[in-house]
């Protein structure tokens, strides 16, 4: 059977990590949501679009051309051609991309090829973002929000910054700066994405006292059921 499966989260939940993880063992394909918006905002910003103007980045989130992979073990992102994948993590892709995903017209249309992502991928598919279990596919099989509290979030984004060298996000972020980089851009998703409190039927799965291992292994036990 297909199985599909949909994680939401804010940043620095380990949805990302997670769920690239249960697709490995699932055998299924992995959707990063998030990269697709990121890979937006790196296309406004090439051509010199205004985050906020939602006309001009409807146009374009409609003709730009996003290629992710889906297998679970390839992590690679190409806009247009460009390989993205290490650009669309840093500093002003970061700091664009929570306007960018505020605009209807680019939501209805990354909303659109998610689906059709998911419907195609062969053994089913797990997506993730902070749209999935409600909007994108609230049929799923699985629905799960992962969240952790907002000290553990910071600490693992810090983790994750220090790891790409500083190079993701903004050369030489201090600690406080993390902090406040995904607090404010958690506020500043939550007013457009529910993924604060789970949606009737979406199971809660607070990882703050988990790690990795152990969240993956939640998530697989319920996909595998
Ligand atoms: O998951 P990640 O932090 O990479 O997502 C980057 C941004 O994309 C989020 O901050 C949010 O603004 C947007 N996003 C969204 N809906 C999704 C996934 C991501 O609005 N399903």
């Amino acid at each position: 059977r297909r199985v599909l499966v949909a994680v939401d989260g804010p940043s620095g939940s380990g949805k990302s990590s997670v769920s690239r993880e249960v697709a490995r063992r699932a055998g299924l394909s992995y959707l990063d949501t998030g990269a697709m918006y990121r890979a937006v905002c790196w296309a406004a910003l090439r051509d010199g679009i205004d985050v906020e103007d939602a006309e001009t980045l409807g146009a374009l989130v409609r003709a730009v051309h996003v290629d992710i992979s889906t297998d679970p073990d390839v992590e690679r992102v190409v806009v247009d051609g460009v390989e993205v994948t290490t650009a669309i993590r840093g500093a002003a892709v970061t700091a664009g991309v929570s306007a960018v995903a505020s605009h209807p017209a680019v939501r209805a249309e990354l909303r659109s090829r998610q689906r059709t992502t998911m419907d195609a991928a062969p053994t089913g598919c797990i997506a993730e973002g902070r749209d999935i279990t409600t909007v994108v596919a609230p049929d799923a099989h699985v629905r799960v929000l992962l969240t952790a509290d907002p000290a553990a979030r910071v600490d693992r984004r810090a983790r994750q910054v220090e790891q790409s060298g500083g190079a993701a996000e903004a050369g030489s972020l201090a600690a406080g700066d993390v902090s406040t980089a995904v607090l404010d851009r958690d506020a500043a998703d939550s007013r457009v994405t529910s993924f604060v409190t789970a949606a009737d039927g979406v199971l809660e799965l607070d990882s703050s006292h988990l790690d990795l291992e152990q969240t993956v292994q939640a998530v697989l036990d319920l996909v595998l059921a």
